[in-house]
Order: C-alpha cells, then structure tokens, then sequence
C-alpha cells in the first residue's frame, strides 16, 4: 500500500512524525507537507506564483518534500507530479488541534483530506485535541491507528474523508470509545478585540469563544469532550440536495 502523508501545521511538525511511524506498519509512506504552518488555511490553492519544493529529512528514514504552498497544493502536487503512482489512501495530521464542529470549514488538515477525495483517492484526517498539558503525539498516533486499520478493514471509500479526532489523552489512558457523528454546525460567537500597537494604530484580535447548546449532544464536539474518539465521514459536493425541489429554487429553472 502507498501512503501519502501530508498536513497543516509544517513538514516539520510533531503530529506528523507520529502519523509516519504507525503509518508505515502499512506499507510505503510518502511525506508530502507544507514547507510553513498552514494551519486555518482551508482550502487556498496555489496559482499566481511558483510552487517551490525542498527536501526535507522527516526521521532517518524518510526524507519528505515541503512544498512552499497550501495543504492542498501539497495534495495536488504530490499526485500529479512527486508520487511514482497514485497513492491508496491519502492521511492529513496528526495536526495539533481538534477539528470539529464548525472548524472543519477553516482546516487545512481536513482541506488536505477533501482534495485526495476529490481526486478520487481515499482520505483520512487526523487530529488532535490539544488541552493546557503537553501532547503525547505517540500515544495519540496508536489510538488513530486502531480506527485507520479498521477504516481500512471495512473497505477505503473513494470521495469520502474521514475526519477522525481524539481526545487529548496520555498513555496509558484511553478513549472512552469511537462514535460516528455529525459536525456539529453551530457557529462560533466571533469577538474582537480593539488594541493598539505601539504606534497608535488600532488591530483587531480574534477572542471567539465556542458554547455547546443542550441539542448539540449527538455532534463530534460533545463526543470528543465526553472523551470519544469520534469519526464524521465529509464530502466535498456542496450541493444541497435537499433544496433543488425546493419550490424556490426549483422555480428559478426559466
Ligand atoms: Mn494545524
């Protein structure tokens, strides 16, 4: 099996070096990843300026390629040009820092995800709940490898990400269990901050804050905070099917 590692948060970022080393219990495992931290980047792509690719040394190894762009870019790149052949099955992380809820929409490490779908490769995303200690990236890889073994078993889907997340654990503790959930879709309350910098000129500082509702029990966040691994299958059609017979929308037809 080829694997194509990439991610968010730099070719040189921890997560992804866990992700390598149980990934490779699985066959061949490139390393294609952004040279900078693309984290929040979402689905940006490259097209007004070169794509400029480095070796990197990932561990003894492995040395990977970074490429000066988007996780996407890295994506794209990586299938079209760097890889001898199309990979089986495309793993974006581990990234540093859960990507549920509304998040999902800003990820780099999930934008990686949907472009391998959308090239008709399988896709998996991994990330990590990040609390106030410091994060077991090893132990976390051996819990997201248990679910990509048996994404796997169960047969890879081609055109489906599964965005898998764990909660912030240590070894030896575990994850309660693994549920298969919706994103919840409830929207950060935005603030910013007014500042000024030390020339008087004012800046603004995102401070959001996120409130789980009493009916968002049954979505990724409540199940990641309750201390499951949790699994949402994404798609990248942003079709909704449910209002094309919409009278409204269907009427527009001329
Ligand atoms: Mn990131």
């Amino acid at each position: 099996m080829l694997i194509l590692l990439t991610n968010d948060d730099g070719i040189r970022a921890p997560g992804l070096l866990a992700a390598l080393r149980v990934l490779r219990r699985l066959g061949e495992v490139q390393v294609v990843a952004p040279e900078t931290v693309q984290s929040a980047a979402g689905h940006g792509i490259t097209i007004n300026g070169p794509l400029r690719t480095y070796p990197v040394p990932v561990d003894d190894e492995t040395t990977g390629t970074s490429v000066e762009g988007r996780p996407a870019d890295c994506v794209k790149l990586a299938i079209q040009k760097i890889l001898p052949q199309k990979p089986d099955l495309v793993v974006s992380g581990i990234n540093s820092g859960a990507n549920v809820g509304i998040n999902v929409i800003y990820s780099g490490t999930v934008a990686a995800a949907i472009e391998a779908a959308f090239l008709g490769v399988p896709a998996i995303a991994l990330s990590l709940l990040m609390d106030r200690g410091v994060p077991d990236y090893e132990h976390a890889a051996e819990i997201f490898f248990e679910s990509i073994q048996r994404i796997i078993s169960n047969g890879l889907i081609t055109g489906c990400v599964m965005n898998v997340n764990v909660p912030a654990l240590r070894a030896p503790d575990r994850p309660k269990g693994v549920r298969v959930v919706p994103q919840c879709v409830r929207p950060w309350s935005d603030q910013y901050d007014k500042r000024l910098d030390p020339r008087g000129n004012p800046y603004y500082w995102n401070t959001a804050t996120f409130d789980l509702h009493k009916d968002d029990q049954h979505t990724d966040v409540a199940a990641l905070r309750d201390g499951y691994v949790t699994i949402t299958p994404l798609m990248f059609d942003l079709t909704d099917s449910k209002m094309l017979d919409d009278s409204r929308v269907k009427s527009l037809n001329g």
